[in-house]
């Protein structure tokens, strides 16, 4: 394998070593896998006298005339201009506020341009392309005549430079390339070898080479990425768990005490929940499920399962606001119950509490069947009589080290995490491979459809309105701003001034309260038991409302600046609406002026189902922007995209359970570059390894 930092590779000193760095780019490997963000087809180019407004071209020009002026409206704003020919006709190219360009345009000089053409006072021009000046013919094989690389350029390097680069590396390094995909899986599926594919990711000889090339580099990286997971998956199912008795009174009464019917969706969950309960392998089980979609429910009868076989359950949560509502809920509906003739009990932990101590006394003592908290249930002192069966809600607030931490506290306890940010499966399986999943994709019978609305900055008096309409009914409402304070910078109003506002203008005939993160915990807390008390009419808010919180009658919510959210964040927060059998209203106030702003809340006027909005969030932005860098398993993805590319994702699973059950410590002498290179890119795993 090719670890060699680039430094020692000729033309790459410390200084462009660095810039490099900067990109992740470290060894001679790394550079191998830096792939091109595009390609051009510079076998043929087009003649400039056949272009057509609105495409996008390579043409190959001359210079015939550069020059640069300030623009007339705004002296700062500078535009570089060039006159350019190619013998078949003549266009003009023009450049806005990058006055460095000039040098590159003299006359004479020969230049491949690449952008789209549109039309100018009557005439074809391109605004911004990118280009190159293209030496002399014969000496430049690399960059014409081609299908050529275009990258992502590290500081200090043109287009020119990097090819060379890659190509002298490539020259370099591929003959002495091992393959770490074994002749065999290659040929049951029908892969390149990893030689011919990094040439043709890079300089592909064609267009069909490129694709394969892109498939075996996807399939290499779908796999190895799926191992860790297979087995960290397959040696679970080797440990010996709890073999809970899911059938008895406690969850039987449970059920029949619910003032409601369990949805479909919702039974079929819980049947998948309890064969896994039933069985001796421990559970680790993701449920999805959209906001509102009854997931609770399921959870605390999960908990019943245990604790009617006589053990102790935690109910995990991300925000303290969050977990006192678990609470409340979850203890009413366990008040009338009973369990081997005493009372079930129920505990609150959450941080900073005086009844701590004796809270960890009765956990250790037994003398609680189920506790729910928020993180500090994973406190270094807290320990269980017999910790058999745990839920962590909204799973994404929590890291993959944290959410490992509880489990360590029973003895191979079941396991059930929740999200309310659906995905589409096969991310799931990116993500979460060694996770059984189950999908709860039905909302309770009854519920109508939240209305949402979208309005203008001008007219929010209109907004304002619906909010006021509401609370005439004796309904709630939420006005939610993205940030505090106001933003001069952004043009924004923040939660803090607008509550000023509203409270003694447009809403002085209402009670309001306000929440924000710069508030204390305790003052935020007293609001929102405020405004669940009905003492309030309407809560001022930023984002801080987004998790979980269940007040069926607020009926409508205005989300102000509503471009400054993300998709999926929108969403959830509506989510807070809706929650009886009321009609809601989501108001949106916004200018938004991007394409993207826009694609948002047009989503958000079509559909209100989490997993159509999450698909169409994770279009707009990529599933790299879309997790972030929480999970960084995807933004790690740098070819492969478990979107496109299912078929794939799913054979790349296959061979890693093949491997897996074949040679679980890939012991093997054809593996041995294989493990190497999973190592590399996942250290943890020879220790994963020993345990499996
Ligand atoms: P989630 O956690 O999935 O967002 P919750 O479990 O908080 O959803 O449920 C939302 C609301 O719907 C709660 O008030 C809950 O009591 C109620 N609910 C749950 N299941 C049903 C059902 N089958 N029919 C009617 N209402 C239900
Ligand atoms: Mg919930």
């Amino acid at each position: 394998m090719q670890t060699t930092a680039i430094q020692y590779l000729k033309g790459i000193g410390p200084k462009r070593a660095k810039s490099f760095e900067a990109r992740g780019v470290k060894t001679i490997e790394d550079l191998l896998y830096y792939f091109p963000r595009r390609y051009e087809d510079r076998t043929n180019f087009a003649s400039i006298s056949a272009l057509k407004e609105g495409q996008i071209y390579t043409i190959k020009a001359q210079v015939l005339a550069g020059g640069q002026r300030n623009s007339w409206r705004r002296r700062s704003f500078s535009i570089t201009e060039a006159a350019l020919e190619d013998g078949t006709g003549k266009i003009s190219c023009v450049w806005f506020n990058q006055p460095y360009l000039k040098e590159y345009l003299k006359v004479g000089a020969s230049l491949i341009l690449y952008g789209k053409v549109e039309r100018y006072d009557g005439r074809l021009q391109m605004n911004n392309p990118e280009f190159e000046v293209i030496d002399s013919q014969d000496e430049d094989s690399l960059n014409i005549g081609r299908i050529v690389p275009v990258y992502i350029l590290p500081q200090g390097f043109s287009q020119r430079s990097m090819r060379s680069l890659i190509k002298n590396t490539l020259d370099g390094y591929l003959p002495k390339i091992n393959d770490p995909l074994t002749y065999d899986l290659r040929t049951r599926n029908n892969l390149l070898n990893l030689a011919q594919s990094l040439l043709n990711i890079h300089f592909p000889q064609d267009l069909d080479l490129q694709k394969q090339a892109h498939r075996r580099l996807s399939f290499e990286e779908f796999f190895i990425f799926q191992l860790p997971l297979v087995l960290r998956k397959l040696s679970r199912k080797e440990k010996k768990g709890i073999q809970h008795s899911v059938e008895g009174k406690l969850v039987d009464d449970f059920i029949s005490g619910l003032p409601f019917k369990l949805t479909g969706a919702q039974e079929k969950v819980l049947a998948e929940i309890k064969k896994d309960m039933a069985s001796p392998q421990a559970m680790q089980r993701l449920l999805q499920g959209d906001v509102g979609s009854g997931k609770t429910v399921v959870a605390t009868l999960a908990c019943l399962a245990a604790i009617q076989g006589g053990y102790q359950a935690a109910f995990m949560a991300p925000t303290e606001i969050l977990v006192r509502q678990h609470y409340e809920k979850i203890s009413a509906q366990l008040a009338g119950l009973t369990f081997a003739g005493r009372k079930l009990r129920v505990g609150l932990l959450v941080g900073q509490d005086k009844e701590k101590e004796n809270i960890y006394r009765d956990l250790k003592a037994g003398r609680i069947d189920l506790i729910i908290g928020t993180h500090a249930l994973l406190q270094e002192e807290l320990s269980f009589k017999n910790l058999g069966f745990i839920v962590i809600d909204e799973q994404h607030k929590f890291g993959v080290g944290q959410r490992a931490l509880l489990p360590k506290k029973g003895n191979n306890p079941d396991v059930l995490i929740m999200t309310a940010t659906p995905i589409p499966r096969t991310l799931a399986i990116t993500l979460y491979g060694d996770l059984d999943i189950s999908v709860i994709n039905e909302l309770p019978a009854g519920r109508l459809p939240i209305k949402t609305l979208l309005f203008s900055q001008q007219s929010s008096k209109k907004a304002y309105a619906i909010a006021k309409e509401e609370l005439n009914y004796r309904r709630q409402a939420y006005i939610i701003y993205p940030v505090i304070e106001e933003s001069y910078a952004l043009d924004i109003a923040g939660a803090k001034k607008m509550f000023a506002e509203l409270k003694a203008g447009e809403f002085k005939d209402f009670r309001l309260g306000l929440i924000h993160g710069q508030l204390k915990t305790k003052t935020q807390e007293a609001a929102m038991l405020k405004f669940k008390n009905r003492e309030l009419d309407l809560l001022v808010s930023t984002s801080i409302l987004e998790v979980g919180i269940d007040i069926p009658n607020a009926t409508c919510m205005i989300i102000a600046f509503a471009e400054r959210f993300g998709l999926s964040q929108l969403h959830q927060l509506r989510g807070r609406i809706g929650r009886g059998n009321l009609q809601s209203f989501c108001v949106l106030i916004s200018d938004g002026q991007t394409q993207e702003a826009k694609a948002r809340l047009e989503a958000m006027l079509a559909s209100t189902d989490g997993f159509r909005i999450s698909e169409e969030d994770l279009k707009i932005r990529g599933p790299g922007e879309f997790f972030g860098s929480r999970q960084h398993g995807l933004a790690e993805l740098k070819i492969a995209n478990p979107l496109t590319q299912m078929h794939l994702l799913k054979a790349a699973r296959e061979e890693a359970i093949a491997l897996i059950k074949q040679d679980v410590r890939l012991e093997d002498r054809a593996h041995q570059l294989l493990k190497e290179k999973l190592l590399q890119r996942f250290p943890e795993y020879e220790s994963m390894m020993l345990v499996g």
